[in-house]
């Protein structure tokens, strides 16, 4: 199973991912956290990524492509993985249908963007094991996973979070579309709770898995 998960920021990205990953054995690669620790062991290409970060510019896509491929090269040919979160924009998808065939992609789809809004600025993380919650779950602020102090993420704030909203709609709504176009591409109605939007996942996965087994 090679899936890729996209949705716009308070779309239920991370924890539907982390779940998807240990219910289907999946590898879960997080991009942003690839590009980070080349920076951080400060290899070639991570100095190279660490030019652009440092003055505030996106990595390139062909130089992050590039990464995202070495790693999954990494996996044994029948492990499967799913990759959180790209391709984001065309410029991303154009370089890496060279490098990875994927089987699906995961749209986590919220319309009513006041949604998305406040599920942002209710969203506590966990600074020590990256847990997610929310002040709603976890009103006493306190990470019900490890104990420790939570906090808000420091660009979570109104203005960010519309200027996401708009990108996600600019940039990364066209690459849905193209794996639409492929017969790849399996919507999610992402405004349920928690637990309704996961098991509809699960159910559209081996919806999708047992078909194309058929074939
Ligand atoms: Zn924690």
């Amino acid at each position: 199973m090679k899936l890729a998960i996209l949705g716009a920021a308070g779309s239920g990205k991370g924890q539907n991912t982390s779940r998807i990953a240990k219910k289907y054995n999946l590898h879960h690669v997080v991009v942003g956290d690839i590009v980070k620790a080349e920076i951080r062991n400060k290899t070639e290409v991570g100095k190279i990524m660490y030019d652009f970060t440092s003055k505030g510019r996106f990595v390139p896509s062909d130089i992050v492509m590039d990464v995202l491929a070495k790693q999954l090269n990494t996996f044994p040919e029948d492990e499967g993985f799913i990759i959180d979160t790209a391709p984001l924009n065309m410029d991303q998808y154009n370089k890496m249908v060279s490098l990875v065939n994927l089987d699906a992609v995961i749209s986590l789809e919220v319309e009513n963007y006041n949604i998305l809004r406040h599920r942002t600025l209710n969203r506590l993380i966990c600074p020590s094991c990256r847990g997610v919650t929310s002040v709603t779950e976890s009103p006493d602020e306190v990470c019900p996973y490890c104990g420790e102090k939570l906090e808000h993420r420091y660009d979570d704030n109104l203005e960010t979070v519309n200027f996401r909203i708009a990108q996600y709609l600019r940039e990364t709504v066209p690459v849905l579309d193209e794996f639409e176009k492929q017969g790849k591409l399996i919507r999610i109605n992402a405004e349920l709770s928690k637990e309704e939007v996961f098991s509809q996942i699960c159910q559209k996965i081996d919806n999708f898995f047992a078909k194309k087994s058929l074939k």
